[in-house]
């Protein structure tokens, strides 16, 4: 089951840029190898001959990695990856937002509120008070950091 979230309010928009990372496995340790990155069970390697060894593998990878941050930000925000080191953060919060008069999260109950400028920057404010320490450690995990007010629509 596929559900087809739209979003309409403040969120964050958080760049990382591309980063080569490494992590430890067991592999063909032979840089120009095929099977080097891959995963290897045997003691050596069945395309070239090398010896497997634990070794650092380098892969793509980005400055900031949402799942890292899940914790940091203590679950009050979720996020939803774009594309190329681009995230977006949206309040995990359900309580209402008395400056905003609804709440910031998509919940499953309808909400109706018409949408008008003044609102967006209200909203906007309010979504920065409320969030100013997820904000915060967002910026310093991320590039950049921007709080805009718009429509999303996504898949879950
Ligand atoms: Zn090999």
């Amino acid at each position: 089951m596929v559900d087809h979230i739209t979003y309409v309010g403040p969120y964050v928009v958080a760049k990382s840029r591309p980063v080569k990372k490494s992590k430890d496995m067991e592999t063909c340790t032979n840089t120009s190898c095929e099977r080097h990155g891959t995963h290897l069970g045997c003691a050596y390697c069945p395309v070239c001959g090398t010896k497997v060894e634990m070794g650092k593998v380098e892969f793509d990878g980005y400055s900031a990695e949402p799942f890292e941050l899940h914790e940091v930000v203590d679950q009050k925000m979720y996020y939803q990856t774009g594309e190329k080191g681009t995230d977006y953060w949206f309040s995990n919060l359900t309580t209402m937002d008395e400056r905003a008069g609804r709440s910031f999260n998509v919940g499953e109950e309808e909400q109706y509120f018409p949408v008008t400028p003044k609102m967006m920057k209200e909203e906007i404010k309010a979504f920065m008070e409320l969030h100013a320490d997820e904000i915060e450690k967002l910026r310093q995990a991320y590039d950049k950091v921007e709080i805009l007010w718009g429509v999303l629509a996504y898949w879950r």
